[in-house]
């Protein structure tokens, strides 16, 4: 069976971010919702608007949707179905342009940041 991971080398040797940030998911994602993808049964429901990735809600957060070990290897089990969140945090220098989340999360795992400032 073919596995999915998180994006293409680095980010599948890294999932810093799925484990350092809280991962909040619009209303509309998640899949109680008319075309939405998101499993709800991932959801941390903290009020009607205020969602999040299951896990990340808490002070030592990692995604529900995370598999592997930070830094060595990584899958994320709904990467068809990830939130907008998911899919808008860039990997560092992936579009020439910097992203100093993606550098703190992977500085707070021992891991190198790609940027220079
Ligand atoms: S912290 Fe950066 S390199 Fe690591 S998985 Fe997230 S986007 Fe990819
Ligand atoms: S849904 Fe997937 S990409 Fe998003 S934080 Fe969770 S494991 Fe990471």
């Amino acid at each position: 069976m073919q596995e999915t991971y998180i994006r293409h080398s680095p980010c599948e040797r890294c999932g810093a971010c799925c484990a350092f940030f809280r991962v909040s998911v619009p209303t509309a994602e998640t899949n109680d919702a008319a075309g939405g993808l998101v499993p709800a049964d991932m959801i941390f429901f903290s009020n009607s608007s205020q969602r999040c990735m299951k896990g990340t809600e808490t002070t030592s957060p990692r995604c529900i949707a995370l598999e592997g070990n930070v830094g060595v290897r990584v899958k994320c089990t709904i990467y068809e179905n990830r939130p907008s969140t998911c899919r808008n945090f860039s990997l560092s220098w992936e579009h020439n342009i910097g992203n100093r989340l993606c550098d703190k999360a992977r500085g707070v795992f021992g891991l190198q940041a790609f940027s220079q400032y």
